[in-house]
């Protein structure tokens, strides 16, 4: 018999204050923009598209501030992104990061969350905030799964009891930690699972957003994405595509990525979806981080995008510059005095040099905050360089200057960027 998640009363979330607190978001410590109340405005709003590909600049117009977009946002697992605290990644500019609702679902729970206001009132993040589904960690967690037409069953890895997260369960603690978009609880397969289990987690996923829409208990402060599923084959994507673009969801996900399959059908799938996708509202492409995938797909016509790479390589100790990559364990910066990027203005490299962090990489922690806090930076700085270009009308200059700067010669860009640029209109000639 399987026991469920325990109850949580949704009620008053977010415009709770915390009953210690003294200091309040509105007495300036914070400078918290309020949230708003409901409003007829749409999400997004598009600001410039570029004259040649699918790229486009604008807002997202949230609960606490508008967010730019093209956006990348950074995860936070359990409340936190991981070496980095909230009030740093604010003053790195970021004003939306991801929370990680399984995580924070089993522990703290939602009622505690709930209790300090939720998750921004728990993390002391007065921006935007994005919760999944918890549906993710199924991939992970399968061979402790089992997916029905009920929910996902699990066993959790910290009390061993049963778990059921139902679509019902999953936005009842989305709404407990009260993030600004929420995510469908979906049937995720692994990108390279064939036969009929694909269309099957397909089918489940358009039944599943039903019951979340329905389940949604603030759809005004709280938006829910949809998730577009049908793994590689594109007959069934472009099924799930029709179904759930008739919904009335405030924004659409491509789910199902980035999984380990071959970058020429990653990016196939990508298109078919913005295809498809309506025009006035947010595509965010889940799990893709890595910077020629993000400049590309800006290309093909998506908006956000999500990933635990730039943090977790950072805790490999490889920093992210625009020629690829430094692994600063290695012996060639042990003399090396200059900042890891002598262009980038992140804390990091305006007060240390690669030598420094080097010798700190093998014993000490900080190295990793440092690295982490300038891999953000670098993300964060390649997103507004990509809105940048497209209002000024330059993508395309933007897209070859990048590629010429990551690959230096143009024979070593690799073969599906040129192909997928080429079909929105770039040539690197
Ligand atoms: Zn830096």
């Amino acid at each position: 018999m399987a026991a469920a998640l325990p109850p949580v009363t949704a009620t008053s979330v977010g415009t709770r204050r915390r009953p210690e607190a003294r200091v309040t978001w509105e007495s300036g410590k914070m400078a918290a923009p309020r949230a708003v109340g409901p409003g007829p405005a749409p999400l997004l709003r598009i600001t410039a598209e570029c004259g040649r590909s699918r790229a486009r600049v604008g807002e997202l117009r949230l609960p606490h501030g508008p967010v730019p977009c093209p956006v990348f946002m950074p995860v936070g697992t359990r409340g936190t992104a991981k070496g980095v605290t909230a009030a740093q990644l604010a003053a790195l500019g970021c004003r939306i990061c991801l929370g990680n609702t399984y995580h924070l679902g089993t522990r703290p729970g939602p009622e505690l969350v709930q209790r300090a206001g939720g998750l921004h009132g728990f993390m002391d993040w007065p921006h935007n905030l994005l919760t999944d589904s918890g549906g993710f960690q199924m991939v992970s967690l399968v061979e402790l799964s089992e997916v029905t037409e009920e929910g996902v069953r699990f066993r959790s890895p910290y009390g061993g009891e049963e778990i059921l997260l139902s679509p019902e369960k999953s936005i009842e603690i989305q709404n407990a930690l009260g993030a600004d978009i929420m995510m469908q609880l979906d049937d995720v397969v692994s990108s390279t699972t064939t036969g009929p289990r694909v269309e099957e987690a397909m089918h489940r996923s358009v039944r599943w957003l039903d019951r979340c829409i329905a389940a949604n208990r603030r759809p005004e402060q709280q938006k829910l994405f949809a998730i577009i599923q049908g793994g590689l084959d594109p007959a069934l994507r472009t099924k799930c595509l029709e179904e759930m673009t008739r919904r009335d969801v405030p924004g659409f996900a491509i789910g199902g990525l980035s999984g380990g399959e071959e970058k020429d059908r990653f990016w196939k799938m990508v298109k078919l979806s913005t295809d498809r996708l309506p025009r006035d509202k947010p595509r965010y492409l889940m799990g893709v981080g890595y910077a020629t995938d993000l400049v590309v797909c800006v290309a093909l016509g998506c908006d956000m995008f999500d990933c635990v790479f730039p943090t977790r390589t950072a805790r490999f100790g490889s920093a992210l510059v625009p020629w690829g990559s430094l692994q600063l364990k290695n012996k060639q910066f042990a003399k090396d005095f200059r900042p890891i990027d002598e262009n980038c203005d992140c804390p990091t490299c305006q007060r240390h040099s690669r030598a420094y962090l080097h010798a700190l990489i093998r014993s000490e922690t900080a190295a990793l905050h440092h690295l982490t806090i300038h891999n953000i930076a670098y993300q964060l700085n390649l997103m507004g360089s990509i809105r940048e270009s497209i209002l000024a009308q330059r993508f395309p200059e933007f897209v070859r200057e990048f590629l010429s700067t990551m690959y230096g010669a143009r024979e070593r860009v690799p073969a599906w960027v040129v192909e997928a640029l080429a079909t929105v209109g770039i040539t690197l000639d």
